[in-house]
C-alpha cells in the first residue's frame, strides 16, 4: 500500500509556480483551485493513508513556500512536519468549520474576494424530516402522545428528536439509548421506569444494544427497549445488516431472530407490533412499560424507501375535514397547511397510510 501510495494518480503534482506550493485534498483542493488559479502549484491527496512520503518531499522541495490547506484537525500538516517539511498550516486556517474559496485567499495571499454570494430575501428554514412513508413516524407519534421519556439512539430515527414529533429526550452515542435508560431507571426508581423507553433501530441494536439488554436483564432492570426494525440501515445509506438476512454484499446468510435472540438474553416479554397500527401499538407500549420486569417491542416495519416496500396511490382529505390539524402532528412531509387548510401534496405521498389512521373524523382516505 506504502509503494501504491507513493505512485498513485490519485496522489498528483500540478506544478504552476516555483513561490507557492499548497498540499490538500478533497474539497479544498477544489476551493484551493477556485481562490488561487493556477498561481500556486498543488500536491492533491486522495489517499492520505500510507502517507505519500516521498513524493510529498519530492513537491515541497520544488516550493519557497509550502501550505497545508485541510479542514478541521491538522492530520496531513502533521505528517508534513513530520517528515521535516516547513510547512505553513493552522497558524493561518482555523481548526472550525468549513473553509471556502475567500476564506482560503485571504490566508495564503492576503487577499480579499468579495462576498457577493448572499441572497437579499432569506431562505425558508428546511428542517431535517423522516421521509413520507417512514415507519418510525408511528412509533415516535405514540411515544409522544403517551408522554414518555425516550432514550434515543444514533440512527434515521434520530430525527423523532425534530417538532412536531419532539420525541427523544436523550442522544448519546450508538447504544447508549439502552444503557442510560437503565442507568435512569435505577436512579429514579421504578415509576418513572413505568414512562420510560429506550428506541434503538435493528442494525444498532446488532451493534451495540445488546449488551446495554444484557445488563439490564443481569442487574434486575425492568426497563422497555424499542426495537425500530425497519429491516435495514437506513441512515448509512441502506446497508444490510445481521438481522436482514443478507450479507454487507448481498448475499444471503443467516439471519439474526430477534425475538429468539432477546429470549435467549433472558428478557421474558417479547411483542412484535406495526407502528402504523397506532391503537394497537399504543395498546403495547402502555402495557410493556407497565411491566416491572424487563421488555422489548420489536416495532416491525420496513423502511419506505426500500425497493421491495410498494406503497401505492396517494391520500387525500375529505370535505369532513375539520381542519384540527391531528394529522400535522405526524410532521409527514406530504401534509402542510395551505391558506389555513391541511392539505396532502400527492406528489410527495407515496399511500403509505399512517394519516388515515390518525384522522379522528375520518376525513383522509387512499386514492389509487
Ligand atoms: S386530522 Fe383529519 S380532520 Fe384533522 S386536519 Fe387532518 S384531515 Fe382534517
Ligand atoms: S400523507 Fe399520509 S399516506 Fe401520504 S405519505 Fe404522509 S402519512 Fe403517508
Amino acid at each position: 500500500l506504502k509503494e501504491y501510495s507513493e505512485n498513485a494518480e490519485i496522489n498528483k503534482a500540478e506544478i504552476n509556480s516555483e513561490d507557492i506550493g499548497v498540499i490538500c485534498g478533497g474539497t479544498t483542493y477544489l476551493y484551493a483551485h477556485e481562490a488561487l488559479g493556477e498561481s500556486v502549484s498543488y500536491f492533491k491527496i486522495g489517499m492520505i493513508y500510507p502517507f505519500p512520503d516521498k513524493a510529498v518531499i519530492e513537491f515541497a522541495k520544488k516550493h519557497k513556500k509550502v501550505f497545508v490547506i485541510e479542514e478541521l484537525d491538522p492530520v496531513i500538516e502533521t505528517q508534513c512536519r513530520a517528515l521535516g517539511i516547513d510547512v505553513i498550516g493552522k497558524e493561518r486556517f482555523t481548526l472550525l468549520g468549513e473553509y471556502t474559496p475567500a476564506l482560503i485567499k485571504k490566508a495564503v495571499l492576503g487577499a480579499e474576494i468579495p462576498d457577493d454570494n448572499c441572497l437579499e430575501e432569506s431562505l425558508p428554514a428546511r428542517p431535517p424530516v423522516m421521509c413520507a412513508g417512514c415507519p418510525h413516524r408511528g412509533t415516535f407519534y405514540v411515544l409522544k402522545k403517551l408522554g414518555l421519556t425516550v432514550s434515543g439512539d444514533i440512527g434515521c430515527y434520530t430525527l423523532g428528536a425534530v417538532p412536531p414529533l419532539s420525541s427523544l429526550d436523550t442522544t448519546i452515542c450508538m447504544g447508549a439509548s439502552v444503557s442510560a435508560a437503565h442507568g435512569m431507571a435505577k436512579a429514579r426508581g421504578m415509576e418513572f421506569n413505568k414512562k420510560l423507553v429506550s428506541v434503538i433501530g435493528d442494525s444498532t441494536f446488532m451493534h451495540s444494544g445488546i449488551t446495554g439488554l444484557t445488563d439490564i436483564v443481569y442487574n434486575k432492570g425492568a426497563n422497555t427497549v424499542i426495537i425500530l426494525d425497519n429491516s435495514i440501515t437506513g441512515m448509512t445509506g441502506h446497508q444490510e445488516n445481521p438481522t436482514t438476512g443478507y450479507t454487507i454484499r448481498g448475499e444471503e446468510t443467516k439471519q439474526v431472530n430477534l425475538i429468539a435472540l432477546c429470549k435467549s438474553l433472558g428478557v421474558e416479554h417479547v411483542v412484535v407490533a406495526d407502528p402504523f397500527d397506532i391503537k394497537e401499538f399504543e395498546r403495547v407500549v402502555k402495557e410493556e412499560t407497565n411491566r416491572e420486569e424487563p421488555s422489548v417491542i420489536i416495532a416491525q416495519r420496513p423502511c419506505a424507501l426500500l425497493k421491495r416496500v410498494k406503497y401505492s396511490g396517494h391520500c387525500v382529505i375529505g370535505e369532513n375535514c375539520k381542519n384540527c390539524k391531528m394529522c400535522m402532528k405526524l410532521g409527514c412531509p406530504a401534509i402542510s397547511v395551505k391558506d389555513d387548510k391541511v392539505v396532502i401534496d400527492k406528489t410527495q405521498c407515496n399511500g403509505c397510510g399512517l394519516c388515515v389512521n390518525v384522522c379522528p373524523f375520518g376525513a383522509i382516505s387512499k386514492e389509487d
